[in-house]
């Protein structure tokens, strides 16, 4: 009855009668001929002027999500189907992506809010509300000036039950301890966490909420005559009781970390640091933490800075194997990332009990053995037992050891039991929407998130191995489902696939996150379960792992340790 009325109040709503009215415009029929010079001319002009054909593009493919909405709205059958309004939000979304400053991206941004909160008006799950807050939050953030932010505000008003009629619903308690922060209406800053080594430094600061933020260099050069300084600035913010002094170590890169009130309402983050050759500055979601990279200039390593710097160039490609043969670089240290542990259990298993994240350990800790015995190469797992790691600090780990090769081990699951098969994901942006899901499965966040950090993903990848990665990926994959002992039967390859993993940013060595098999179905649960499985994918990975390796550097098996 509820969606009914819902029904009814959507199709007489203004302001979705206005945003038909706008975009129903169809094209006059013209005659055959005309119509096909007019193509022609067209096609002409977006040759001579790429950047008028993205717009044209991005224009048309708004128009397309617009027409999907309004055969939506005229289909009552069909808005009782969450799929056809994913769809049609996914429509919206990839507008917004394909130009997150345009002219269409506050448009596309308000669409997606509006079709989540009306999503949510069917299916009331929370995560939908949730999605049509966020995305209404981050259109009134990144376009203040757009005429869609007073309905932006009101929405979120209504959902948030910040308006009078709806006060108190769905309203997440408030706990006491945090109603300091609430009543100062300043965003904490609860944890400052430091990893360092000589060369690698990573800082992450973690907020009890998402805060406008700005970094810079200290642009006088070196502080006290040898150290450079980096700033990092949180608007409407205060710092939490709990943050702990940075203690630094002998000859870590990072010598000194301190956080200073900033103003009555900002709080700067300084870091000194040795030297800083380049740095990335980057914020992860749900809870907000703001992730700072710091590579410091290489010492007495010329082949390491000429590799960094034959990556910079625009539109290098890594040929198979080329620039790292050239440049004599092996494999001697392998970071092994067992997914999950500790408060977090990753996916459950069909089977009682069975938790990825222990069927991750188990394979992680024989393939560290096996890596260790087949290939001669040190191998470092980021836990050895059953204990909790954010994710970026696995990647700290990975760039604090100098690793030279970064392998995450997890369980897929699906909703679908029926589901199988391995596949192996290298950092990039999300190829199709099942890796869109499963990135945010694996974050621990939403596929807002997702979208949201592809928009600097771009920028965060200028020193991924990305090639390098895929290769191994490839090797890897390859391996999963052709090295098997045929008593288990076939693995269904679902192949090499790309996705924004919060667990390999930032990773400064080829790295990669592999899927060994669908812990949600039946047949592939049972096996994961038991031991002889658990070595045969371990069994596989060292050999994919082991042909990459050879294939860079053929001498390194002959070479040992
Ligand atoms: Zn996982």
């Amino acid at each position: 009855m509820g969606t009914r009325r819902w029904l009814l109040a959507c199709s007489r709503s203004p302001q979705t009668s206005m945003m038909l009215n706008s975009y129903v415009k169809r094209c006059p029929v013209l005659p055959v001929r005309r119509k096909c010079l007019l193509v022609f001319s067209f096609l002409v002009m977006l040759t001579l002027h790429p950047s008028r054909s993205h717009g044209y593009q991005i224009q048309r493919a708004y128009r397309n999500a617009q027409t999907s909405f309004e055969q939506l709205l005229e289909d009552p059958e069909r808005q009782e189907v969450r799929r056809y309004w994913i769809e049609c939000i996914r429509e919206f979304r990839s507008v917004y992506m394909a130009q997150p400053k345009g002219p269409m991206a506050d448009d596309a941004l308000f669409m997606t809010a509006h079709l989540f909160a009306k999503l949510y008006e069917i299916s009331g799950t929370s995560q939908d509300r949730q999605e049509a807050v966020d995305y209404c939050q981050r259109l009134l953030n990144r376009f203040p000036e757009s005429e869609y932010g007073s309905k932006a505000s009101q929405c979120i008003a209504e959902l948030t039950g910040d308006g009078r009629e709806n006060a108190g619903r769905n309203r997440a308690p408030a706990e006491n301890k945090n109603s300091r922060v609430q009543t100062g209406s300043l965003v904490e800053v609860k944890a400052v966490r430091f990893w360092s080594s000589p060369t690698y430094t990573r800082v992450v600061l973690n907020m009890a909420s998402e805060v406008p933020y700005a970094y810079k260099l200290w642009e006088e050069g070196e502080v006290d005559g040898e150290l450079e300084r980096l700033f990092i600035d949180l608007d409407h913010a205060c710092i939490g009781e709990r943050i702990k002094p940075y203690v630094p170590s002998a000859g870590a890169l990072l010598q000194n970390a301190c956080v200073a009130p900033h103003g009555p309402d900002a709080v700067r983050v300084i870091l000194d640091m040795k030297s800083v050759h380049h740095y990335k500055v980057f914020s992860l979601a749900n809870p907000f933490r703001i992730v700072v990279d710091v590579r410091g200039v290489p010492v007495k390593k010329a082949s390491k800075i000429r590799y960094e710097h034959e990556q910079k160039k625009p539109g290098t490609t890594v040929p198979r194997g080329a620039l790292a043969k050239q440049l004599a670089l092996g494999v001697n240290r392998i970071v092994i990332d067992p997914g999950h542990g500790g408060k977090d259990p990753g996916a459950s298993g069909y089977l009682n009990g069975v938790l990825e994240k222990n069927v991750t350990l188990e394979i992680a800790q024989r393939l560290a053995r096996k890596i260790q015995e087949q290939l001669g190469c040190e191998a470092i797992l980021t836990r050895d037992g059953d204990t909790y790691l954010s994710l970026e600090e696995r990647t700290a780990i990975a760039n604090t050891k100098n690793a030279d090769l970064f392998v995450s081990i997890h369980t897929n699951a699906h909703i679908k039991m029926a589901s199988h098969g391995a596949e192996t994901y290298f950092l990039n942006l999300a190829t199709d929407e099942d890796a869109i899901l499963l990135a945010a499965r694996e974050n621990a966040t939403s596929a807002k998130s997702i979208s949201d950090l592809e928009d600097i993903l771009s920028e965060l990848m200028k020193n991924a191995k990305q090639e390098e990665s895929r290769r191994l990926a490839g090797y890897v994959q390859e391996a999963m489902v052709n090295e098997r002992n045929p008593q288990y039967g076939r693995v269904k390859d679902k192949g090499v696939k790309e996705a924004p993993f919060y667990v390999l940013l930032g990773a400064e060595m080829p790295c990669i996150l592999v899927e060994v098999a669908f812990i949600t179905n039946p047949g592939e649960c049972r096996k994961l379960n038991t031991a002889a499985y658990q070595e045969e994918i371990a069994n596989a990975i060292a050999t994919g792992i082991q042909r990459y390796v050879e294939d860079i550097h053929p001498t390194v098996a002959e070479v040992g340790i």
